[in-house]
């Protein structure tokens, strides 16, 4: 299997080259693991008076005759009859005329496959596949042929499908289908696999559609599986090797809280959740876990009591949010929570003064403020704790990998780590992009929320959107209008902004309604300062770029409209509307778009209309835009998958990541006879190219 492709019968060093360079096919293996793509159905052949519809493939038993080059505007294309006894069609070459020329045998028959079209009333097919009928007879029949990806060069070099085809058949005589079993006889009986010989067999010549199904499966189940299998050792590695604090008790400052101060009832969802965290922190083990739950969904609290946990064992904690604007909103209720209790709170920020910042420095190192909250200017070098045990980070996409690891480098120790987010990752992408996390979820609003009421309104009903909104604000609601800045250069944008602005300061005058407006352009101060006059409620309308996307909390705002709907992605819009839904009022969100819109941007937008689940928003984003455009995956290895499709395959992923456990459970090390097989092919797939596997 390890021989050059080189060596093959029918390739040869200039083929060797072009498979090297366009397919990454360099080995025997490479080749017998390049998967077609789609299969077409042989058993059916047409007569040349029978075809009736263009772009279907076809393909004709018949004669080659009159083959000529016809001049056009620019180059030429050659051309040729293909007839059979009821008719003819004709063939076009626009490539590699000299040598379909030089090749091409009139009158003997050859199998024509393609696409037809219809060209001056006459039915064609434009490069098309042509095969000796005498050759097609002889070669590894199946009745569904494999078709495989080419590239432009291959095409112009005259790889056809057909030679692809003949270098497999090749393939397959000379190894005489001696493949390696890579599943264990365990699995394979328990899932019911069909054997790697098979497998491998039937992928690339079907014999029949039902063994082309169990073919696929087995061979999507397998590379799923060791994928899977990496995860989840990867995960039981960083549970072994990396040590952090023990927190084994539970103290007064936990207990009193939860007891005399918590404002609520927690919801079960976020008891499920804590639960989860305690038990992390108290195994010695370092606690790497992600926290998602949708906006409003009650991450901070559980943020606070996970903190007091640490404080409970005489460590100190911190939490950095994105914005200063957060930071101090957390700062805020922070300190409101806890005024009944010794813990201190302090606030750090880039705005900090010098001295404040001196004082809060001293603090940290001689263990007199137990929780440190801010923005990212937590991670200078300066600012060093006495024993930092837990590190909170809400809001996770904001940070660079880079920015967080800096944290782990204050102690001797690196601290727990909890990263909250309310961009749901589908269930999909957190089974195998991020497998390594732990994953907590809170699935579970608080109760009494009312759902918040989506429309898509266009540019004409804005008159109506305005009354509506001259209403809700009569009635003391404040409200958001958001405009698109995907750019931050992008000067349109801002114009569009600028001139929102202005018109809705002419239709909103003063003195009767007061706007703020915040933009990526404004200086900190400045930003913070309108938010300040928004958040209490000296203005009513607030104008406003995505800045204010990521976690503010204003109870009072209500509305939520946004400008040029289309333009935003489906998380983005979610990220918008769940700013307004957080006090007791009926929430609405408005989302204005042109006409003309799109495919996905009417799906995106009907998605928005019809739920409010982000967990089901996540799933819909993911269908439209495929996961390589998620968030953070790009740098995984994990998309380049062979055959299987994380999102399409989504039953067999679970499968696959059972069985793992189910591996992992029994044998971590993967040293059980039984287990032997696995533990083979996973140490050559670990030494080929193992997953690039620190997305957490
Ligand atoms: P997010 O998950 O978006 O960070 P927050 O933590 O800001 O959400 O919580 C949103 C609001 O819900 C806050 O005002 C918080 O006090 C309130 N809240 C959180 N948990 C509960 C609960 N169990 N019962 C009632 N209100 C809650
Ligand atoms: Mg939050």
């Amino acid at each position: 299997m390890n021989t050059q492709i080189t060596y093959l019968k029918s390739v040869g060093t200039a083929r060797a080259d072009l498979l090297k360079k366009e397919l990454g096919i360099k080995t025997y293996a490479d080749l017998a693991n390049f998967f077609p793509f789609r299969y077409i159905d042989k058993t059916q052949f047409f007569k040349t008076n029978q075809l009736s519809n263009t772009n279907t493939e076809v393909q004709i038993i018949g004669k080659i005759a009159n083959i000529k080059t016809v001049k056009q505007k620019r180059g030429s294309r050659l051309t040729a009859q293909f007839f059979d006894e009821f008719g003819s069609i004709e063939l076009v070459w626009f490539q590699g005329a000299k040598w379909i020329k030089n090749n091409l045998k009139p009158n003997v028959k050859y199998v024509c496959h393609g696409k037809t079209a219809v060209y001056n009333g006459k039915f064609s097919i434009t490069h098309p596949e042509l095969e000796l009928l005498s050759e097609y007879n002889n070669s590894l029949r199946s009745s569904m042929q494999a078709i495989y990806h080419s590239t432009e060069l291959l095409t112009k070099k005259n790889v056809s499908n057909r030679v692809i085809s003949k270098m497999m058949q090749n393939l397959f005589f000379e190894i005489k289908g001696k493949f390696t079993e890579t599943l264990s006889p365990e699995i394979i009986k328990k899932l019911n696999l069909v054997s790697k010989n098979e497998a491998m067999f039937n992928i690339h010549f079907p014999s029949s559609q039902e063994l082309l199904l169990k073919s696929q499966f087995r061979l999507k189940f397998e590379e799923l599986f060791y994928i899977q299998l990496q995860l989840i050792r990867k995960n039981l590695i960083h549970k072994t090797k990396f040590k952090s604090y023990k927190f084994d008790k539970i103290g007064n400052n936990f207990n009193d809280f939860y007891a005399n101060t918590l404002p609520f009832e927690l919801t079960n969802a976020q008891k499920r959740v804590l639960k989860e965290i305690r038990k992390d922190l108290n195994t010695g083990a370092h606690m790497n876990r992600l926290l998602q739950g949708d906006v409003g969904s009650g991450k901070t609290i559980v943020a606070l009591l996970s903190m007091l946990i640490a404080i409970d064992n005489e460590f100190q904690a911190s939490l950095i949010a994105p914005t200063s604007i957060l930071a101090m909103q957390h700062f805020e209720s922070f300190t409101e929570l806890l005024k009944d209790t010794d813990i201190k709170v302090a606030l750090l920020q880039g705005a900090t003064k010098v001295k404040a910042r001196r004082i809060i420095h001293e603090g940290l190192e001689n263990g007199e403020i137990n929780i440190l909250i801010g923005t990212h200017a937590i991670l200078e070098d300066k600012v060093v704790f006495k024993n930092l045990g837990m590190a909170l980070i809400d809001e996770q996409h904001r940070f660079g990998v880079k920015q967080r690891s800096k944290m782990w480098l204050k102690n001797k120790f690196p601290p727990h780590i909890l990263v909250m987010t309310a961009t749901p990752i589908p269930r999909t992408l957190a089974m195998s992009v991020y497998g390594d996390l732990d994953i907590s979820i809170i699935d579970e609003l608080p109760p009494g929320r009312k759902e918040i009421k989506t429309v898509h309104r266009f540019d004409k009903n804005r008159l109506a959107v305005w009354k509506f909104l001259r209403d809700e604000i009569e009635k003391g609601r404040q409200v958001y209008i958001v405009y698109p800045l995907i750019d931050e250069s992008e000067a349109m944008d801002y114009k569009d902004l600028m001139d929102g602005f202005e018109s809705i300061s002419r239709d909103f005058p003063k003195p009767k309604y007061q706007i703020s407006i915040v933009h990526g352009k404004m200086k900190p101060e400045a930003k913070d300062y309108e938010m300040e006059r928004f958040s209490k409620g000296e203005t009513q309308i607030m104008v406003a770029t995505t800045v204010i996307e990521v976690g503010v909390n204003i109870p009072n705002a209500s509305v939520m409209i946004i400008e040029s709907a289309e333009r935003f992605g489906l998380s983005q819009l979610h990220q918008l509307r769940g700013r307004v839904g957080r006090g007791a009022a009926q929430s609405y969100c408005i989302l204005m778009s042109s006409y003309k819109l799109s495919a996905q941007a009417k799906e995106r937008l009907a998605t928005m209309v019809q739920t409010n689940d982000g967990f089901e928003i996540a799933e819909v984003d993911l269908k439209i835009r495929g996961p390589g455009n998620i968030m953070g995956t790009q740098q995984s290895g994990i998309l380049n998958l062979k055959i299987a499709d994380i999102v399409k395959d989504n039953q067999i992923l679970k499968l696959a990541r059972e069985a793992a456990k189910y591996i992992v459970l029994n044998d971590p090390n993967l040293e059980k006879i039984e287990n032997v097989i696995i533990s083979n092919t996973y140490k050559k797939i670990m030494k080929n190219d193992s997953l690039w596997m620190n997305i957490s």
